[in-house]
């Protein structure tokens, strides 16, 4: 299929200038892209057919040689006029978003490289105890990271200079690169080299941050943390991330709080769990324990008959709620104990009480006798 005439593509004449050059593509453009006519193989072809005649006719050394070979100019196969300069091939989407994203026209992803750009957002881990996490407390860290510079105010030019418009790229930090894709060549929008994207030249770097405007600091930062947070869970610190560019915003500043567990409680919520050794007579009469809490030990009162595995509630003993009010609840959870060895007493009494039961036990053990005592029936 013989290439339409790229001037014919975008609707001007051969002596049109290069802004109306511009503008006919922005309009063509526009109408053929490919998000307003989803699925239209057509208008897609279209479009790439705008961008390719753009591509040529927006450059003035590209245009001549069109101008002398036609297509025949950027053909490899024509072995004419030098053709694209293996730029590769690649990805198609990227092209078309590149191509956009550079005129700033189409919806997303289309922002200015060298616009305000927000900086970066900060994490940091901060580990705290049980207690810290139960009632709040207030921590410094020390965060490192990129500020702004004072001595040039952001500039990275000398203080009394100014920094001067790229005249690689015009100001903008991109310049346009031809590509070639199996559907055919593409402009992609590419950071410009002489300026690293800033749209800037700094002739007279500030001395403080060497021109880049930003210094590294480490920055002491009060953290409020509050009472009931839990582990995982994550402060946010507007602003406090790194210092933005160009007028940008700053970053937040993350903070992902770890709590060290506690030897006593389990926390689930704002509640408390506790496993709590009673004695087998204590369980079987009823009497006064005492508690461990957050907030030291209370009294509590166990009743008669109480099985293994009980659970006891104390309302209010748990973690302060964390922005609310009120606190969870201590659930104490009875672990009866069996006493794992007796004296001759104690043995005689269990033995009564197993009677009084009616349970059957081990015959009674012999009362051990001292290795003295052996000796002297042996002589006997
Ligand atoms: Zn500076
Ligand atoms: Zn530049």
């Amino acid at each position: 299929m013989a290439k339409a005439d790229y001037y014919e593509v975008l609707g001007v004449g051969r002596e049109a200038s290069d802004s109306e050059i511009k503008s006919a593509f922005r309009k063509a453009a526009k109408q053929y892209h490919p998000d307003l006519h989803p699925g239209d193989k057509e208008a897609e072809a279209k479009f790439k057919e705008i961008n390719e005649a753009y591509e040529v006719l927006s450059d003035s050394g590209k245009r001549a040689k069109y101008d002398q070979f036609g297509h025949a100019a950027f053909d490899p196969a024509a072995g004419a006029g030098g053709g694209y300069g293996g730029a590769g091939f690649g990805d198609f989407s990227d092209i078309f978003s590149s191509v956009f994203g550079g005129f700033g026209g189409f919806g997303g992803g289309s922002a200015y490289r060298n616009g305000p750009v927000q900086g970066n957002d900060l994490r940091y881990n901060l580990t705290i105890t049980f207690e810290e996490a139960a009632f709040g407390v207030r921590k410094e860290i020390l965060i490192p990271r990129e500020d702004s510079c004072k001595t040039c105010g952001g500039s990275g030019a000398k203080p009394g200079t100014q920094p001067t418009t790229c005249t690689t790229c015009g100001g903008s930090g991109q310049v346009r690169v031809q590509q070639n894709t199996p559907f055919g060549s593409f402009a992609t929008v590419r950071t410009c080299d002489a300026c690293g994207g800033t749209g800037k030249i700094i002739k007279e770097p500030c001395q403080d941050c060497r021109g880049k405007g930003r210094v590294s600091k480490t920055n002491r930062i009060a953290v409020n943390v509050p009472a009931g947070i839990n582990d995982g869970q994550t402060l946010t610190l507007r602003g406090e991330g790194e210092a933005g560019h160009r007028g940008g915003p700053n970053g937040d500043l993350y903070v992902v709080i770890t709590v060290k567990p506690h030897k006593l409680f389990t926390r689930k919520g704002f509640d408390l769990y506790l496993d709590m050794n009673i004695p087998m007579t204590v369980a079987s009469l009823g009497g006064e324990i005492q508690v461990p809490t957050l907030s030291g030990t209370v009294k509590y009162s166990i009743p008669e008959g109480t099985q293994p595995g009980t659970t006891f509630r104390l309302r209010e003993q748990g973690v302060q709620r964390l922005n609310a009010s009120g606190k969870g609840d201590l659930f104490v959870r009875a672990n009866v104990q069996i006493p794992k060895k007796l004296n001759d007493e104690q043995r005689e009494l269990m033995q009564k009480l197993a009677e009084s039961f009616g349970d059957k036990v081990s015959e009674s053990k012999p009362v051990k006798r001292s290795l003295f005592e052996k000796m002297k029936d042996k002589r006997n």
